[in-house]
């Protein structure tokens, strides 16, 4: 009897033991969410526009150069080779994959929200709306035991402390020119004195892409998030200004430092063939000599796209004769990440990617 007992003690204590290393380790799919502002997909899939180029209101004096640089080449060939190959790209309407944003507006914060909330509110008619009432993927994720306090994100424009709702979210969300902390960094006090005194293009709202990446790129190769987002916001600033040139530059920077980016994932145990990549936009643009601009008022600039690639994600290429909507990506993102997002709000239901 007693040699019964000691047996069923130590049964329940190597058991216990077991689950609880089983909880130290953590296999949680790492997620990297990426976006540009703004950026066509029509730049994005066929390249240089060249009625564009050619135009004196729009090439900066310079058709040679964007010529010389662009012409007949991808414009951001890490989507549309690397996760072309590794992963899917939807969007592309030369081959019938028809993506759009589901709400009415066709700018920017209404776009962020309905990425992020997976639902459209109607509320949100303006960039300047008041802190988002409705409930993130972020923040869901935030209250997640394997994701919370694992999460970060940096954003160009300021709007995303509103965007995002820092104050009730509860995760670092680095914009603009707030200061970028990191007590494991050697540079944030560098980037932080550089970003402040650069030339402010866009006034205090909206800094350089440069130091947004560069906070992001810091954060992620000493911090290890598991959830990271950034937001790239150049494309559309310089698109706004009719500048072809800054903004296809712009476009293939971003290109560069993606791929700097998912070249660090393959090196890091935490990272490789465990972690989600999405890149998207969160508006179209118009055509011909409405490309500067996007709205309602503007035909097409409701037309989106998205790359994604990683864990779960089948590589099936160029989706085509398929339609989509922006706000299914939040519930597609956690279902790959094996969760069901639910908000107080309605969540629409994911894209299958089998
Ligand atoms: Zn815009």
């Amino acid at each position: 009897m007693k040699i019964l007992i000691i047996i069923i003690a130590l049964f329940f204590t190597i058991n216990g033991f077991a689950q609880k290393s089983n909880k130290n380790v953590d296999n949680s799919t790492n997620l990297i969410v990426i976006t540009l502002d703004g950026l066509r997909w029509q730049d994005l899939f066929n390249g240089v526009d060249t009625s564009i180029a050619n135009n004196k209101k729009f090439n900066e004096g310079d058709s040679l150069g964007i010529y010389n640089t662009f012409y007949k080449k991808p414009l951001m060939p890490f989507i549309t080779n690397i996760m072309v190959e590794n992963g899917q790209v939807w969007g592309n309407r030369n081959v019938n994959c028809l993506g759009t944003v589901a709400n009415p507006y066709w700018f920017s914060y209404p776009g962020y929200s309905e990425l992020w909330c997976g639902f459209v509110d109607t509320n949100i008619n303006s960039n300047k709306y008041k802190p988002n009432p409705n409930y993130t993927l972020l923040e869901f994720l935030q209250k997640q035991k394997s994701y919370k306090n694992k999460i970060v994100a940096f954003g160009a424009w300021d709007a995303f402390d509103r965007i995002l709702n820092e104050k009730r979210a509860n995760f670092p969300i680095f914009n603009a020119y707030d200061k970028y902390i990191n007590k494991k960094s050697k540079y944030a006090d560098l980037l932080n004195k550089l970003n402040n005194e650069s030339v402010k293009t866009w006034g205090e709202e909206e800094c350089l892409d440069v130091f947004t990446h560069h906070m992001a790129y810091d954060y992620l190769t000493t911090q290890l998030p598991k959830v990271m987002y950034i937001a790239y916001g150049e494309t559309d600033e310089w698109a706004h200004s009719g500048k072809y040139k800054s903004y296809l530059t712009a476009a293939q920077q971003t290109n560069q430092w993606i791929a700097e980016i998912w070249q660090f994932v393959q090196t890091h145990q935490q990272y490789k063939q465990n972690t989600i990549l999405l890149i998207t936009t969160d508006h179209g643009r118009g055509l011909g000599n409405e490309w500067t601009g996007h709205d309602k008022s503007v035909p097409h600039s409701n037309e989106t796209w998205f790359a994604i690639m990683g864990k779960g994600v089948t590589p099936n290429g160029f989706i085509k004769n398929k339609v989509y909507q922006q706000k299914q990506l939040a519930q597609t993102l956690a279902n790959l990440l094996g969760l069901q997002y639910t908000a107080q709000h309605q969540v629409s239901e994911g894209i299958n990617l089998q």
